[in-house]
C-alpha cells in the first residue's frame, strides 16, 4: 500500500463527535499509537489539539479530508 492510499475516510480510528447542538461535527484519529502522534504534533509546533482531523460540513458526516494528513500513523507505519 501507498501512502497517498490511506484515507481517513476509509479507517475505523477516524471518529466523528457532533457537540450537542451543534450543525457540524468534528473529526478524530484514534489510532492506539496516540504517543507517535502527541509527539509528532509537538515536535511539528501544530496548534491544533492533537489527532484533530478537522470540521466536516454543517450536516454532513463525511470526512474532511481527502486522504490523511502527514502525522497518519499508518503512514509511519509504512516506513
Ligand atoms: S490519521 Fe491515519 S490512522 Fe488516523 S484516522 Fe486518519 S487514516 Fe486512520
Amino acid at each position: 500500500m501507498k501512502k497517498s492510499d490511506i484515507k481517513c475516510s476509509e479507517c475505523d480510528f477516524c471518529k466523528e463527535f457532533r457537540p450537542w447542538n451543534n450543525t457540524r461535527s468534528n473529526f478524530y484519529c484514534e489510532h492506539p499509537n496516540q504517543d507517535y502522534i502527541n509527539k509528532y504534533f509537538k515536535e511539528h509546533k501544530i496548534r491544533s489539539s492533537e489527532g484533530f482531523l478537522g470540521y466536516g460540513k454543517a450536516w454532513s458526516h463525511d470526512v474532511p479530508l481527502k486522504t490523511s494528513p502527514e502525522w497518519c500513523p499508518k503512514k509511519a507505519e509504512l516506513n
